[in-house]
């Protein structure tokens, strides 16, 4: 695509907020760094029209990493045996989740792997118990049936994250040796309709991917009406099958940046986080995401001596108390000039179609 094609796209963009998948394709295979700036600018100034200033923290506890999943990307991978496994007991989450409500923190985010030991009643518990404390809860704990779903919303959990990843079938089969791409939207589809705050996302620079696959993801995104989306590079860990993968990092931030910043410009209110693995990739890279269009930071409170096997992809353990990220956090949203809130940041989308279920008391 020439320059002046980019920029009449950029126009496109700015006053009708919306692009084909074909006009999307074109501007992320079109590296231009003077355009893709004025992108970025863009996406900022969208950003600040329909979610405002306000950055939204939200504290996540990684609680189990047993996973009885196989991605060919994830360290957590149940082939993965040189991985020291653990599940914190309920006890220890529910004082986790205390302390984060207590630094000021409005939402909880329980995440782990794929991990049946933890029956969907203790998983209920767990959500009424922080719920209990006073925080919103988000649960990204991977695929379960309606059912289980059901009995994590009555017990008060908000909001699931459950990543597409991809949206291109043939990538996604190509990742997944044991999962279903349309069993995964299948499950996306029963969480919308039963209430929760629904997230998706996806992985950027997977071996094979292509501009084409990338805008598909955007437009799904814009389809599906998500109420939160997270995107992220895919940073290769040593020990999964896509582990020798060697993407160039800059190349990846750019582009990591670009699909954040058509995403926010495409889904308009969505909840964007500046996901860890950008701050892995590179030093500013959350800050960065935040200029972009992202309104979110995630500071992780997993206790220190679980970090190191919560260990997705390298780099992304510091072993840093949850109080120290929270800092770096609130530091970055002084130095942007933004403001932390003091409210849950539930969506902000309405979704008229649907019609959540009643919670029903429980009595644990
Ligand atoms: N098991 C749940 C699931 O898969 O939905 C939640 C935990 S999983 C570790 C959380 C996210 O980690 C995934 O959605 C995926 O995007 C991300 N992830 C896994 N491996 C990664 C890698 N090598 N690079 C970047 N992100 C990765
Ligand atoms: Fe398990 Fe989630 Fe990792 Fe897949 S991405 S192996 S489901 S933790």
């Amino acid at each position: 695509m020439t320059p002046e094609k980019y920029e009449s796209l950029l126009q496109k963009l700015d006053q009708e907020e919306n692009l084909s998948w074909a006009e999307i394709v074109a501007i992320i295979a079109t590296p231009c760094p003077e355009l893709d700036q004025k992108l970025f600018s863009l996406a900022d100034r969208k950003r600040e029209k329909y979610v405002g200033e306000e950055i939204h923290l939200r504290g996540i506890i990684e609680f189990s990493n047993y996973c009885r999943k196989n991605c060919l990307y994830c360290g957590l991978r149940r082939d993965n045996s040189t991985l020291p496994r653990y599940r914190m007991k309920p006890a220890e989450i529910i004082e986790v989740a205390q302390k984060i409500v207590d630094l000021g923190i409005p939402t909880v985010v329980l995440q782990s792997g794929e991990d049946l030991a933890y029956p969907t009643d203790l998983l209920a518990e767990i959500v009424f118990q922080v719920k209990k404390i006073g925080a919103a809860v988000t649960l990204s704990i991977g695929e379960r049936d309606r059912e289980d779903y059901l009995s994590l919303y009555q017990a008060g959990a908000d909001r699931f994250l459950l990543k597409q990843e991809t949206f291109d079938r043939n990538l996604f089969d190509q990742i997944h040796s044991d999962d279903n791409y349309d069993f995964r939207l299948a499950c996306q589809k029963i969480l919308q309709e039963i209430g929760f705050q629904t997230g998706s996302g996806n992985m950027v620079g997977l071996p094979g991917q292509k501009a084409k696959a990338l805008a598909l993801d955007i437009k799904k995104f814009q389809e599906w009406n998500f109420d939160m989306i997270g995107i992220g590079p895919f940073i290769p860990h040593p020990k999964t099958p896509l582990g020798k993968h060697q993407p160039d990092s800059y190349q990846q931030l750019i582009l990591t940046l670009k699909v954040l910043a058509l995403t926010r410009i495409l889904t308009k209110n969505s909840h964007l986080p500046a996901t860890t693995a950008l701050g892995v990739l590179s030093a500013k890279g959350r800050e960065t995401a935040l200029r972009c269009g992202a309104n979110v930071i995630m500071p992780d409170f997993t206790p220190i001596k679980y970090q190191t096997s919560y260990n997705i992809y390298p780099g992304k353990s510091s072993f840093e108390e949850g109080e120290y990220r929270l800092a770096q956090a609130r530091a970055m949203i002084k130095r942007l000039g933004r403001k932390e809130t003091n409210h849950p940041g539930h969506s902000l989308k309405r979704h008229p179609h649907l019609n959540p279920l009643p919670r029903r008391e429980r009595k644990f």
